[in-house]
């Protein structure tokens, strides 16, 4: 297939505001396909060359891709530069200079899909000294036989910023559209997707007809986290569970440790490569007595000597490139396992907890610094509510119940696991947002030019981001300039399609940074646009920002139908 008829496809996809639609033109496209085109665009319709746990980033700098253009289009840096101004994008940009040129290079010839995926993995293979220039002459290349159009969505995808609002949900109905008229095979799809992460992956298997059945875990192909779902108090936990686990809720790193004859990869919660952070984690992993294995834990920089935990600030400052050695001296981690979900050779996803925890702990002795998570069992809401008051005061973020007779409920929010945590006002929770729009500052916060975020939550219904919150605090100075920088980045002159808001910020952004907010409550308000039914929808009240969560993506943020629920649950936990 010609990279022309993808990047027309790409433009349909921009213009529709439908996520039906959108999955449908995903749909035509995937059927133009040869077999061994479908990975190469399912990776680029998700942004990248290859699924995020293989570590592979295209990420060319603007510099370089200016002078790509520069080089391509005739017109001087200067001018490139002064384009790219207008509109904020560099796509754009080459679009509209690329369309100056009166004629296409006669050399050379149209870019396939193939072609240019090809280019994509070479120049994200490259690195060192030199490795720009080689960079800027393959995607000089790419730009000489390219259209307009194809120019523009070549030069966002090369900077890492495609964002065609086409997510993995829309991926898999655009899969199972291509056989049935509804979504009919998309619990299946999503099956698979959820224990391989590799959508690429499962498409290409599943066009090709075959059964999705035996997808089962395998090492350093990274499990979609399982997630916790809420519930306001002890009571309605043990109604719901009757006896069960209940585990400290540990505020850290979370991580996914694959491990397979004496090799270690480390996985964070958005299945990004992090093992070589880690030493002290990867170093007691390859020491297990086991010849593979995959679990999870969460974990904390802890003082052995002064038997205390430091600072969830403290430990995440363990998440850098750099002076990794340094820190892991003076920061060393503990990891809390608390789930395990391979064993030599063993798939244990469909065993009950009760049994995966048995194994666990027998997996787990004397292995420090891993350790087993901490836990009781109980049916006694009162002996539950102790033990949850206990972890608060041992300064613990809560505690996460568990059914004993469920499996590992691969990337799904199930009653499986249901987590309690402190409390902020009446609010059950912290809520995950996406950041919207930004407002400028006014009297003391003008010379940073930073005034507040606009937030907003998923309505997973319609594929929309509903506001939900004006925030205007919690922020540090340094928090304030550095989100200035951000967003300027990522700032566009119209409301993005897929946002839904009746508010207007001084500068809408791309969905792409998601915070954590503590509120005191859900309340509701005409401003808003969460839930809406008639003119009145859900709000924050007093939102403050607690941290910005580079691990989780916008498709993974709190969604519409929990904020329905945790205003329902804040109204049972006020009686
Ligand atoms: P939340 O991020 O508030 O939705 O809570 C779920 C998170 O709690 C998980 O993603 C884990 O990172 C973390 N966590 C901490 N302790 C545990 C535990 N014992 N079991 C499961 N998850 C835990």
């Amino acid at each position: 297939m010609l990279f022309s008829e993808v990047a027309e496809s790409f433009a349909a996809i921009e213009a529709t505001a439908s996520r039906l639609e959108m999955s449908s033109q995903v749909a035509a496209l995937l059927k133009k396909c040869k077999k061994d085109e479908i990975r190469p665009l399912i990776y680029i319709i998700e942004g990248n060359v290859a699924p995020s746990h293989e570590g592979l980033d295209i990420g060319i700098g603007e510099k370089f891709a200016i002078r790509a253009i520069s080089q391509t289009s005739g017109h001087s840096e200067k001018a490139v530069l002064s384009e790219y101004k207008k509109s904020g994008d560099l796509g754009s940009a080459a679009e509209n200079l690329l369309s100056k040129k009166s004629q296409m290079s006669l050399a050379s010839s149209p870019n396939t899909l193939s072609r240019a995926y090809s280019s994509f993995v070479k120049i994200a293979q490259m690195s060192g000294t030199g490795s720009q220039e080689s960079k800027i002459s393959i995607l000089s290349e790419l730009l000489n036989g390219a259209t307009p159009l194809e120019a523009k969505y070549l030069i966002r995808f090369c900077l890492g910023k495609l964002r065609l609002g086409v997510g993995d949900p829309s991926i898999i109905d655009a899969l199972s559209m291509m056989k049935h008229e509804g979504k009919a095979d998309s619990q299946i799809i999503l099956r698979a997707f959820n224990l391989c992460s590799d959508l690429g992956e499962v498409a290409e298997h599943y066009i090709a007809g075959k059964d999705l059945s035996h997808f089962s875990t395998q090492p350093f192909k990274p499990i979609r986290p399982a997630l916790a779902e809420r519930l306001p108090n002890a009571e309605e936990i043990t109604k719901k569970l009757g006896k069960c686990a209940v585990e400290a809720k540990y505020d850290g790193l979370r991580m996914q440790v694959h491990l397979s004859s004496g090799k270690v990869e480390i996985y964070s919660r958005k299945l990004e490569k992090m093992t070589h952070m880690f030493p002290e984690i990867t170093s007691a992993a390859s020491k297990l007595k086991a010849k593979s294995a995959i679990f999870e834990g969460e974990a904390l920089a802890y003082n052995a000597s002064e038997k205390k935990y430091y600072s969830f600030q403290q430990t995440i400052q363990r998440k850098r490139k750099y002076g990794i050695a340094g820190m892991a001296r003076d920061f060393p981690l503990r990891l809390f396992v608390f789930d395990l979900m391979y064993l030599n050779g063993k798939d244990l996803t469909l065993s009950p907890y009760s049994s995966r925890r048995k194994t666990l702990e027998k997996v787990f002795a004397n292995t420090e610094p891993l350790v087993p998570s901490e836990l009781i069992y109980t049916d006694d809401p009162k002996k539950l509510d102790n033990y949850f008051t206990n972890l608060l005061g041992a300064g613990l973020e809560g505690i996460i119940a568990k059914d004993l007779s469920q499996p590992y409920v691969a990337g799904a929010r199930k009653f499986a696991w249901i987590k309690l945590k402190k409390s902020y006002g009446a609010l059950a929770d912290t809520v995950d947002v996406v950041i919207i729009g930004y407002y400028l500052g006014k009297g003391q916060r003008q010379e940073f030019e930073f005034g507040g975020l606009l937030a907003a939550v998923l309505n997973e219904e319609t594929g929309e981001f509903e506001s939900i919150a004006k925030i205007g605090s919690g922020f540090s100075e340094d928090e304030m300039q550095s989100f200035e920088k951000m967003l300027d980045e990522i700032k566009v002159k119209e409301k993005p399609k897929g946002v839904n808001s009746k508010l207007t910020p001084d500068f809408w952004v791309k969905p792409a940074y998601v915070i954590t907010v503590a509120a005191d409550e859900i309340t509701l308000s005409p401003m808003h646009t969460c839930g809406m039914v008639g003119d009145t929808g859900y709000a924050l009240r007093f939102p403050r920002m607690m941290s910005l969560r580079d691990d989780k993506g916008s498709e993974e943020i709190t969604t519409t139908k929990e904020i329905i629920e945790m205003f329902e649950m804040q109204k049972r936990r006020k009686e």
